[in-house]
């Protein structure tokens, strides 16, 4: 079905992304494998290409796009190339820069989004405690004011499963400022690399997603300037809540995109491998399986699509962020089994883009809040 959600700029946008992928990161994917993350060289590179700061305003290095499709496009296209790429780069590019571009001071601003722009800071968010992170409100990573007329704070806690969190120059970290008030004594902060306490821990072990770098945080008596608060005190929570549709909607055209891509890479094995004298793809079954994988697709991609178009208008809900993030999970980990069940035993061999991101793609149900969640987010809208 033809889509009519961009325009002429963002299709050759679309192609300067693509010429990206092709030249600085296919040739490089087994060196991200072993590294568990993007090098540095190619982050400076997607900066200075211009892929780091669509929602960066140009005062401050960033393309200042002010249209969400944009964001769409890189999104669509690093999901393309793999999911794990497609994280690292929408944590940093798509998920972080508006808290601090919506709450930071002007001297924030001059601070941080530059370097964020140009690839030389890697930004992160720690919001997920080793305790939970459903219950983003039950945190326990606590801010303490020092009493001595500084105005500083005393970080302790830690974050774990965090995005870019071995390589993060910056963290906007999630803490607990006042044990009193539940969501309300919620606070965010900048860590920065470099303050005393502040630890970045190893690359965890990962059933999929080789390519990216998630890792736990640690913070012993970190002391962070009040300069380094992002938005008032007490304000953490609703801005994580006000911020998190613009994460959801971001995952759900990767999850689409990156099926999507399996699958028509899944329609050519289909037609070349031969089974008892003829392409697997023609036997009735698969035929059906495979008309099935791409009407589930094309579905999914009309709803995002007009999640993306309502976002670019500053008019998508938080509530059909939350069905386009969990609908897109569980269409993209169907599809993607049937793709590994067609490729047969390759299916299941590492070298394989189905079966790689048939791994990858099994955190999508899970990070940015689990499909469970999703699921009760829209149950409270309907009245239980
Ligand atoms: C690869 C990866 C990258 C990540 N990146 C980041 C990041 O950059 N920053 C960050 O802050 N976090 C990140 N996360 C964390 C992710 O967002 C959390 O894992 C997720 O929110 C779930 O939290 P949890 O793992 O603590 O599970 P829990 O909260 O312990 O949940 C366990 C299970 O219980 C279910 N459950 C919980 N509450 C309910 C309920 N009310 N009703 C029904 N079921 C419920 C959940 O759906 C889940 O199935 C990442 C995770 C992974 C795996």
């Amino acid at each position: 079905m033809p889509r009519n959600l961009y325009a002429e700029e963002h299709e050759d946008f679309r192609a300067s992304v693509r010429e990206f992928v092709e030249r600085s990161l296919k040739p490089r994917v087994e060196e991200m494998i072993s590294l568990k993350s993007i090098p540095r060289d190619i982050w400076l590179e997607a900066g200075k290409q211009g892929f780091l700061g669509m929602d960066i305003p140009e005062e401050f290095g960033g393309a200042g796009a002010g249209d969400y499709r944009f964001n769409a496009v890189l999104a669509e296209e690093w999901g393309h190339f793999n999911a794990a790429t497609a994280a690292c780069f929408g944590i940093h590019a798509d998920v972080c820069p508006p808290y601090i571009v919506d709450l930071g001071t002007e001297e924030q601003k001059q601070r941080w989004l530059p370097g964020i722009a140009s690839g030389e800071k890697i930004i992160a968010i720690g919001m997920t405690e080793p305790s939970g992170g459903s219950d983003l409100a039950a945190l326990k990573t606590t801010a303490v004011k020092v009493d001595d007329g500084s105005g500083d704070w005393i970080i302790n806690g830690s974050k774990t499963f965090i995005t870019n969190g071995y390589q993060c120059d910056l963290v906007i970290v999630a803490a607990r400022t006042d044990p009193s008030k539940g969501p309300k004594g919620i606070t965010l902060f900048m860590v920065e690399r470099g303050m005393d306490g502040f630890v970045n821990g190893r690359k965890l072990d990962k059933v999929g997603q080789d390519e990216s770098d998630t890792a736990e945080l640690f913070f012993e008596n970190v002391r962070v300037p009040d300069t380094n608060r992002l938005g008032p005190e007490g304000g953490g929570f609703i801005a994580m809540m006000q911020r998190l549709p613009q994460e959801r909607v971001g995952a759900a055209v990767s999850n689409i995109a990156h099926a999507f891509q399996i699958f028509r890479e899944t329609v050519v094995y289909a037609k070349e491998r031969k089974a008892f004298g003829q392409s697997i793809g023609m036997f009735q079954h698969n035929k059906f399986k495979l008309a099935e994988m791409v009407t589930k697709l094309e579905v999914a991609q009309a709803y995002v699509d007009d999640c993306v178009a309502a976002h670019a208008k500053h008019q998508l809900s938080p509530i059909d962020a939350a069905k386009a993030k969990w609908w897109t999970a569980q269409v993209q980990s169907e599809v993607l089994d049937e793709c590994v069940q067609l490729h047969g035993g390759y299916g299941f061999m590492n070298e394989y883009r189905a079966a790689r991101a048939w791994r990858d793609a099994r955190v999508t149900k899970i990070w940015a809040g689990s499909n469970e969640i999703m699921k009760e987010l829209i149950g409270r809208e309907l009245g239980f």
